[in-house]
Parts: structure tokens; sequence; C-alpha cells
């Protein structure tokens, strides 16, 4: 039992660094939990007021005699903010970090700028009473006084800007002024609205609710029994791209709404929120409220109000609208389960899937995941039983899933084509401009310039010092994009000896040039980083596409994101495996992922589609069942080598990440870590790894080293990491930036 308590006194922003501790009565011993409101004795005056416990402690800073004494926990249950304290006291535990970081991921974020406030100047007396003053004013010479009060008879209601400058008088006038009761100035908190042109949106349109067809309806009635029954295990939905998931979730937000309770809906990125929201939009009108990346933080943080004060019941964002305030929170949604933005990258390193699923824990709320290609964690944990398992096989109307084929490139060049397109891919591009049908283009790799491959053996040349493909540069140097090291192209295959080397420029400006010159005449629309540097050309580009004004979509992966356009019939992957040499164990389930969604867009309208790979990997069966559209396939794969190597889900991996300007001083810290590590670890139950050079060496002149931690409970990793702590409070560690991060998902 805990002896202290952390408690804070004023929930704002600011004050989170300030808490105060007390004594934890021994009658209130084991009652007492993180997040709970209390009566606390405050100040010289021991004035009771309320604070919520932040943390429970077994060591004081302060001397015992001094400490008062909690003196009871509230009645009124776990308020709002108390849930979200909790929430983050269980983010710090399971993540690794300070509790103010995790307390200011959680809580919203006060307003910063006052602007938006709106004040407006009324007038108090009578208007018989106004004409007594006003000639009092007169009399007495007052004149700053007499101006106004003779505009507030002109005009009872002002701007208070506009009253300042109309009279010519400063702030002090108006307060004196409301001191004697003349006027009085009230502030309105105007709220902001996120989408532009969102009203349009409902206004124009007819509420979108469609009937369910036979297999959404058993999807949507047996998570709804289940909730019934009191089953409120997480629900994981595996549909096929175009099963209709969105409408599932609609309608159990519907049922969810209809009880009085909220929702919370996360979309993967920003990339999402146009068309998804619009059908939320379409089905909710006004309960619904968007949170997105571009919001300024005053914006966020009026979202955040709009939840708090009831004002709407369904909020719509990326990961961290997991942090809504709804007070009877009812559902959580997670679209697009699998993608990678639900992990933060910045401490504290949470993932939104389990850090919605403790949420939803506390606030008696169901947790409903849905993709088409699962993480190979959830659905690891789906088959344990530890989630319900949802399967949606066919697409609505029976339309057709789109045909595969899969292009191995070295027999490309071997029958003697260099360009970046094979034969398949030009016929069948040829057959789609032709009938006037649309086309993606994807790359899988981020970036623009090209990497340097091998076009006889598929091998990429990587960086001597990171793990990371070099890039070809116009001035014929191969440069790394992460430590600067340079060489000259190479003439030569390192792996085979090939001369066929760099003639695949894969960046999507160079595919780009290639369209226009290899097909005379077609219409391209490119999106990449470079061309959608703002939200609008972001929309731009997928407007002018949606309406038709181009045969070929091109772009990175975040073109077969979630989006829906009815016209494409064919999706060319140009070089598939490009992903599978990242170097991280999730490398083939990203490839899966990105090949398996990529497909998904093709054939989503009346027409069926197709899809083309092309890759120097036909035999992976990353590619192989991506080809298929074969989950399951895919999975008993995957779920092999993570049990054969201990990589999540099978095994818990805990990342500690070390950096520092000073190579050789992080060495020193980072050996020192692995020491304390080993000590920490004599039974030897975990398995330490490291310390190792970043995949990524240094960043920013700081260097990075890597220790991974692997072991079968992933509870004995949160103690090892817990018990490593205090270590590094220590003063060799003291110019050294040490991070956690449990099963990594973006690397470092
Ligand atoms: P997913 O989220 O599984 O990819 P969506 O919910 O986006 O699938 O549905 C794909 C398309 O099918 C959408 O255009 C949607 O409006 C339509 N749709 C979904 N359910 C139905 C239904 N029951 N009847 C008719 N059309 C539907
Ligand atoms: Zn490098
Ligand atoms: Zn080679």
């Amino acid at each position: 039992m805990a002896r202290y308590a952390k408690v804070i006194v004023d929930i704002s922003l600011e004050k989170l660094d300030r808490t105060f501790t007390y004594r934890i009565p021994g009658a209130l011993g084991d009652a007492l939990q993180p997040g709970m409101e209390v009566k606390v004795p405050f100040g010289n005056a021991n004035r009771q007021i309320a604070g919520y416990v932040l943390e429970l402690t077994d060591t004081a800073e302060y001397d015992e005699g001094r400490l008062k004494e909690i003196l009871a926990i509230s009645p009124k249950g776990m308020q709002i903010e108390g849930q979200l304290i909790r929430l983050a006291a269980w983010m710090r535990r399971a993540y690794g970090c300070t509790m103010i970081q995790a307390l200011k991921t959680v809580l919203p974020v006060k307003r910063q700028m006052q602007e938006k406030q709106r004040r407006q100047v009324y007038l108090v007396p009578s208007r018989d009473e106004a004409e007594r003053i006003l000639t009092e004013l007169e009399r007495k010479s007052q004149p700053a006084r007499f101006r106004v009060m003779a505009a507030l008879l002109d005009k009872p209601v002002w701007e208070y800007g506009e009253l300042l400058k109309t009279c010519h008088v400063a702030p002090e006038v108006l307060r004196k002024m409301e001191e004697l009761a003349y006027l009085s100035v009230k502030s309105q908190v105007v709220f902001r609205k996120s989408l532009p042109g969102e009203e349009a949106i409902v206004a124009g349109e007819t509420p979108g609710v469609c009937r369910l067809n036979r297999a959404q309806r058993q999807v949507a009635d047996g998570i709804l029994q289940g909730l019934e029954a009191g089953d409120l295990r997480p629900c994981l939905l595996r549909g096929v791209t175009g099963s209709g998931k969105t409408e599932v979730y609609m309608e159990l937000i519907g049922e969810v709404l209809r009880k009085g309770r909220q929702a919370i809906v996360l979309i993967p990125e920003i990339a999402l929120t146009y068309q998804t929201v619009r059908r939320f939009y379409r089905r909710f009108g006004h309960k619904v409220a968007v949170l997105h990346s571009r919001l300024s933080q005053g914006e966020r943080h009026d979202q955040f109000e709009l939840a708090r004060k009831g004002k709407i019941q369904v909020m719509i964002g990326p990961r961290s609208a997991l942090f809504a305030p709804f007070s009877n929170l009812g559902m959580i949604v997670i679209d697009e389960e699998h993608e990678n933005s639900y992990k933060s990258e910045i401490t504290p390193r949470y993932h939104a899937r389990e850090t919605a699923i403790y949420r939803a824990e506390l606030s008696g709320a169901l947790v409903v995941m849905g993709s088409a290609t699962p993480s190979v964690d959830a659905y690891y944990r789906a088959l344990r039983g530890e989630y319900r398992l949802f399967t949606m096989e066919e697409r609505v109307e029976k339309r057709p899933l789109p045909k595969a084929t899969v292009v191995d490139l070295r027999k490309e060049l071997m029958e003697g084509n260099r360009s970046v397109f094979s034969g398949i891919l030009r016929e069948k591009l040829n057959d789609r401009l032709k009938k006037r049908e649309q086309t993606l283009l994807f790359l899988n790799r981020r970036g623009l310039a090209g990497f340097v491959t091998c076009r006889s053996c598929g091998h990429v040349v990587k960086c001597s010092h990171c793990d990371v493909s070099l890039t070809l540069h116009k001035n014929g140097r191969m440069i790394c994009h992460y430590c600067g090291h340079e060489e000259p192209a190479a003439k030569r295959c390192p792996a085979c000896g090939s001369a066929y080397m760099g003639a695949l420029r894969a960046g999507t400006q160079q595919i780009e040039e290639a369209l226009y010159r290899e097909f005379p005449g077609i219409r391209v629309l490119r999106m990449d980083a470079d061309t959608t540097r703002t939200r609008d050309a972001y929309e731009e580009i997928l407007g002018k596409f949606s309406a038709g004004e181009a045969d070929v979509l091109l772009g990175t992966q975040m073109i077969v994101k979630g989006h829906d356009f009815p016209g494409v019939t064919l999706v060319g992957a140009l070089a598939a495996d490009l992903s599978l040499h990242a170097s991280d164990y999730r490398a083939a389930e990203r490839t899966f992922q990105l090949l398996a969604q990529a497909a998904g867009r093709a054939g989503r309208g009346e027409k069926p589609g197709e899809v083309v790979i092309q890759t120097y990997s036909p035999e992976h069966y990353s590619i192989e069942t991506a080809a298929g559209q074969d989950y399951p396939a895919f999975y008993q794969r995957e779920i092999l080598y993570r049990k054969l190597m201990g990589y999540p889900p099978a095994w818990g991996l805990l990342a500690v990440y070390i950096s520092g300007p000073q190579e050789e001083r992080l060495d020193m810290g980072a050996a020192a870590v692995r020491a304390v590590l080993d000590r920490l670890n004599k039974e030897e139950e975990l398995q330490i790894i490291g310390p190792a050079v970043g995949a990524v060496s240094r960043v920013q002149d700081q260097y990075r080293r890597v220790i991974y931690i692997k072991g079968e409970q992933e509870e004995r990793l949160i103690a090892l990491r817990e018990a490593l702590e205090p270590f590094l409070e220590a003063e060799c560690f003291a110019s050294l930036h040490i991070q956690f991060d449990r099963n990594p998902m973006n690397g470092y």
C-alpha cells in the first residue's frame, strides 16, 4: 500500500507541473487510485478544496511531519478528468515516461489565445436612470465616461473593441464604469468549426442511411448482442476492402447515441478525413466534430470543449481524438486498425489500440476495430479469444475482388524491357486509356529520388553506415539521407556483378516523366509529399481525379489508403518489394498490407478491377498472399516467423533509445545501461540485444543507439523498465536522452 499521494489541485495545463504530496490515512487504504477526486486541506488556513490524485508513491520529498493528510475521497465518483488522469497513469507505466508527459498527452490543452472570445458591452441601468447619469457625468466633467454613456444610450449593446475605438477611451474606463454598475462586459466564447464547408455538406445532402446487407447485419447484430450480454471484449472486424465496414460502424454508433452515450472514431491520418468524415456528417449531422492535425491548439481545444459540454456526440480524428473528454463514452471505433500512425512517435510512444482498450475499460465502452488487413498483433489476440473476431469476406453487392497479376521484373529485363513499366502493365494501361477508365499507379516508398538497384538480381545498394538505401543524385554520386555518407555511383552490382545498375530511377517524379514519354497524350496527376504541402493541394488533386480530369493518379502509399474512386479499374504497384528492404521485423507485414490495400482500390464501382504487381521477389509470401487477397494465409506464415524469432506479438519487445551529441560518451552510456539491465536480469528471463547503432545512426547531430529487450511476458518487460528508471537519474547519464518504446513500429 502506497503511503503518499501526489495531488493536483487545479487542472489547467500551465499548473500541471505543480503537485502537492499528501499522506494517505490508513482508513483510505487501498481504495485510493490515481484519477480519484479527493478533498484536501490547502494553504495556511487549511481551506478544504478538491483535487485529483495523480500518482501514489512510497517516498515523499519532504519530511513526513510537515505533510498534510488527505481528508476523504469525493463521493461524486470518477469525473471525466479523473478518468483521463487514470488513463495517463496507465500510459506512464505501460510506455515509460514521466507523469507530466502522460498528462500533457491526455488532457485537453488549454486555450492560449484569447482573441476568439467575443466581448460585448451592455448598458445596465434603465434608460431614464442612464439619462440622469449622463447629465451628472457632464456636470462632474468626466468626458471619457460621458462619451461611453452617450454611446450606450445610442445603442445599448456594443462590441468591446468597437466601443473603445468609437469613444477613444482606455479599457480602464470601462472597468471603472462596470464597477459602478453603469455597464457590464460579457464574454462569450465562439466555438470554431473545424472543416471549411462542412455546413454545406450537412445542409446540402440527405441523411445517408443505407440498409445493411446480410453480412453487415450479422456483424452488427453479433456485436450488439455480445454487448447486451455484458461482453465488453474488443471486437475486431476483418472485412475485405469494400465490404462495407464503415456502414457497420455507423450502425453501431447510431445505437450508442440512441442510448445517450458518445462515440470516438479514430481514422489513421489526415489523408482519410475528407471522404470518411463526409459520410459521418451525412449520417449524424451536427453531432459530429472533427480533429485533424492542421487545427490550431485553440481549435483543438474548442473541439474538446464541445465534447465535454455535450454539444457533440461523435468525435472523429487521428489517434489523439482518443482523449476526447466525453463523460459517457459508449464506443471507440478504430478504422484501418493496422495503420502505423496509431503508434505515437513521441514519448509517451503509446499505441492507440491498447490505449483505447484501457480507456474503454474505464468507462464501460466497447472498442470496435476494423481492417481488411488487420495487424498481426490484433489478429493474434483475436484468435486467442482476447478480442471477438468478425469477418466479412465479400464486397457489397457482390462486386468481385480484383484479379491480380504478379510480374517478375527480373524476367522483364532478361527479355530486354528496360522501362519501369512491364509489358503487361503497359498493355493494361493502354487498354484503360482507350476505354477512358482510370488507373492508380503507386510506389510503396516514401521520397522522390531514385534509389540504386541491380536490375538483374534486385540487390539494393545500402549505406555502409546505416541500413538505409542510398539515393542517386544528379551529380552522379550516391548519398545516404540519414548519415550523409557519399560514394560514386556503383557501376557494377556488389552482389552479382551485373552492369545494369541504377537504371530504375524510381522516384514518382521520374515515373511521371516516363508516363508522358511512353504514353503520349496521357493525363497524369501526381500525389506525393512534394505536391501536397498544403491541405488544399491534397483535396484539389483528389477532387480533380474524382471528377475524371486525369487518366492516372500516380503517387506514394498515400494514394492507396482508404480512398474510394469508383472510376478506377486498374491498380499498378510499380516496385512492390521495396518495402521488404526495410530492416525491421514488420517489413513483410507492411508489404502485405500495402499491396492488399492497394489492390482494394480497384473495381470499387460498377466495373470489375484488376491489379498488376511488379516485383523482384514474386516468390515472397507477402507478395503471393497479397496478390490472392488471402489474409489468413499471410498470417499463418508471418506468425510462424514471429514465434520462431521471438518477435511481437508472440513475445514482447522493449526498445531503449539512447541518443547524445558525443559518440564516445554515448557508447559509454549505452554500455552502462546494458550493464544495469544485465544486473537486473540476473535470472536471464529476458533476452537483451545491443547496444547497436540505430537504423538511422545520427539525426541532427545526435548519435543514436538502441538496446532491444525481448521477453515472453510483457509484464516482465514493464517491471524491468521500472527497475531501470531510478538508475537513469545518475550523473553519468545526464548528457544522454533516453526513451522507451514498447513494441516499436516505426523504427529508430
Ligand atoms: P469498407 O469500409 O469496408 O471499405 P465501405 O463501408 O466504404 O467499405 O463501403 C464500400 C462502398 O459500398 C461504399 O460506397 C458504401 O457506400 C457502399 N455500401 C456499403 N454498404 C452498403 C449496403 N448495405 N448497400 C449498398 N451500398 C453499400
Ligand atoms: Zn548512412
Ligand atoms: Zn545484382
